[in-house]
């Protein structure tokens, strides 16, 4: 069962407020505002440069940004002292570190060390950032690399395994990390079409376990499925935001309608 179904009231993990990026003259993000409840399921769909990638990576704090305010289970991310004015500071980098494992993130290309096992790969962040001992991070590991679905691929390198497999050793490498949220770009887009389903399979599985996520992906059928909410960007805003089945049954700006002609 998806936790996100049941009645009862439930934390919001993500607080998106007001939050507007520029990169230069270029606004990429304009007065973004939303939440993710615990378990929530958050699928963003939107053109290519409409400012997806730019909300994910302020959310796990790789991007500053000049208005608004973000916080990742109740710890504003990236600046205290308020949404904006002359409190505003950027923390230090001890408790940006701190933050940022909260979020973890899963890229298109998966960056795996090459000359590092999978179990390596996955071993690596708990013991070098969160201080667990080998033999904890390990364990941890091996339980994670099963979950994937790669128990039997523990001990090989990344060139031996195949894109797909890669990626869910990623997968398992920020749940490693023992986050509160998972934020997913683009996963499956460098993937043979053939390699797809295994990785959303994984996405699946951590959604009926109850995992918090934000994904953003082009795969329509996967988003109506999976996603508890639908946001729809276009140039930096939310232009449309609601449960999948009303999304696709009664779009209401001609953009979305645009948009999803193009995957049917
Ligand atoms: P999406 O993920 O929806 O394709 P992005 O967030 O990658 O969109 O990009 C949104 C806009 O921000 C684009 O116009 C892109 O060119 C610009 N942009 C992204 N990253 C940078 C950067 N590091 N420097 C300058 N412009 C950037
Ligand atoms: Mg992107």
């Amino acid at each position: 069962m998806n936790l996100s179904h049941s009645t009862s009231p439930r934390r919001t993990m993500i607080q998106v407020k007001g939050v507007s990026k520029s990169f230069g003259a270029n606004q990429v993000l304009r007065d973004i505002s939303f939440d993710v409840k615990e378990g929530e399921v958050v699928v963003l769909v939107g053109p290519s440069g409409s400012g997806k990638s730019t909300l994910l990576r302020c959310i796990n704090f790789l991007e500053e940004f000049q208005a608004g305010q973000i916080l990742v289970d109740g710890s504003a991310v990236g600046y205290d002292g308020g949404p904006s004015g002359p409190g505003r500071r950027r923390q230090s980098e001890g408790s940006i570190a701190q933050l940022r494992t909260k979020a973890g993130m899963v890229f298109q290309n998966y960056n795996l060390f090459p000359h590092k096992t999978a179990l390596e790969n996955v071993m690596m962040g708990p013991v070098q950032v969160n201080g667990e001992s080998k033999a904890e991070a390990r364990a941890h590991a091996l339980t994670l690399l099963e979950k994937v679905g790669l128990q039997e691929r523990a001990h090989h390198f990344p060139l031996q395994l195949s894109g797909g497999q890669q990626q869910r050793v990623a997968i398992a490498r920020a749940l490693a990390m023992r986050p509160k949220v998972m934020l997913f770009d683009e996963v499956t887009s460098a993937l043979d079409p053939e390699l797809v389903e295994e990785v959303l399979k994984t996405l699946r599985d951590l959604s009926t376990e109850g995992m918090t996520m934000i994904i953003v992906t082009h795969e329509m059928q996967f988003a109506r499925d999976v996603a508890d909410r639908l946001l729809f960007f276009y140039q930096g805003a939310i232009i449309e935001d609601g449960p999948p089945a009303e999304f696709f049954a009664n779009p209401k700006t001609e953009r979305f309608q645009a948009f999803v002609r193009r995957f049917q």
